[in-house]
């Protein structure tokens, strides 16, 4: 049992219901708990679009989701901080949904996977153009605007399929995103998940993850004001916290990022 972790809360777990993870949430709950976890915030992926089957049900999210996370709830309380959230994307058609969630929910976390365009759907893990990133930071402002989301799950997301070079105009629409942020009082995540995929060089020859990706992080450094949380993001019972955590907890030291250990939902 190790607790000498060096951070204490994680607001982003997946589990089995979305289908690309495994264990239930209340196997990411016992686990934080012998780790030395304060809080854990467990957010799979929402059900939103009907034709998005391999994501959880809502039936799931009422029978299984909320059922398991209100058991742990009532097990372990006296040991652990336990929080009710879902990752999930924003499109405005849905508002009012969002705001049936949250009846249920402490969070929203916005995870802008997929882009809107012309109608179609457009998968930000598959292809991402200038055009794309500037049609990301619209919808993820829209998001953030909606003052529906408490988190904005790797902000710096467009950049694990962009091959062009770090300019201006991303320049542009990152800050967009950071403003965005901070005026609506979200906190914007470093994502653990995105480190696993390895290292890569930026235009000036350093190291890089694809996401958290450092010009992006750079640039958040001259807004002193934003708020930033360090997110596993895991999907495995291993990557709630391991070396690679610290890794993503060295690089914000090193940024003198505003990183916040304990959310204020
Ligand atoms: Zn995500
Ligand atoms: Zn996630």
């Amino acid at each position: 049992m190790d607790k000498n972790i060096k951070l204490k809360y994680n607001y982003h777990t997946h589990c089995y219901l979305c289908n690309h993870a495994e264990g239930y949430p209340h196997d990411y709950i016992e686990r934080a708990i012998k780790l030395g976890f304060r809080g854990i915030g467990i957010s799979d992926h929402g059900p939103l679009r009907p034709e998005w089957t391999h994501r959880m049900s809502y039936d799931d999210f009422i029978n299984i989701y909320l059922k398991d996370i209100d058991e742990s709830i009532n097990k372990y309380s006296d040991c652990i901080e336990i929080y009710k959230g879902l990752e999930i994307e924003y499109y405005e058609e849905y508002t009012f949904y969002y705001h049936t969630l949250l009846t249920k929910l402490d969070y929203l976390i916005l995870g802008q996977h997929a882009l809107k365009i012309n109608g179609k759907i457009v998968d930000v893990f598959q292809k991402m153009t200038k055009e794309y990133i500037y049609e990301y930071a619209n919808e993820v402002v829209e998001g953030l605007n909606s003052k529906c989301f408490k988190i904005l799950a790797h902000p710096d997301l467009f950049m694990y399929k962009y091959d062009g070079k770090w300019d201006k105009d991303l320049e542009l629409a990152s800050r967009k995103i950071i403003e965005a942020a901070i005026k609506n009082d979200v906190y914007l995540e470093l994502n653990v998940n995105g480190a696993r995929r390895g290292l890569i060089k930026n235009f000036l020859g350093e190291d890089t993850w694809k996401y958290p990706y450092l010009d992006f992080w750079k640039l958040v450094t001259k807004y002193k004001e934003t708020k930033v949380v360090i997110n596993a993001d895991c999907h495995k019972l291993d990557y709630l916290y391991d070396d690679v955590t610290e890794e993503v907890i060295d690089f914000a030291k090193k940024l003198n990022l505003n990183v916040i250990e304990r959310l204020e939902l």
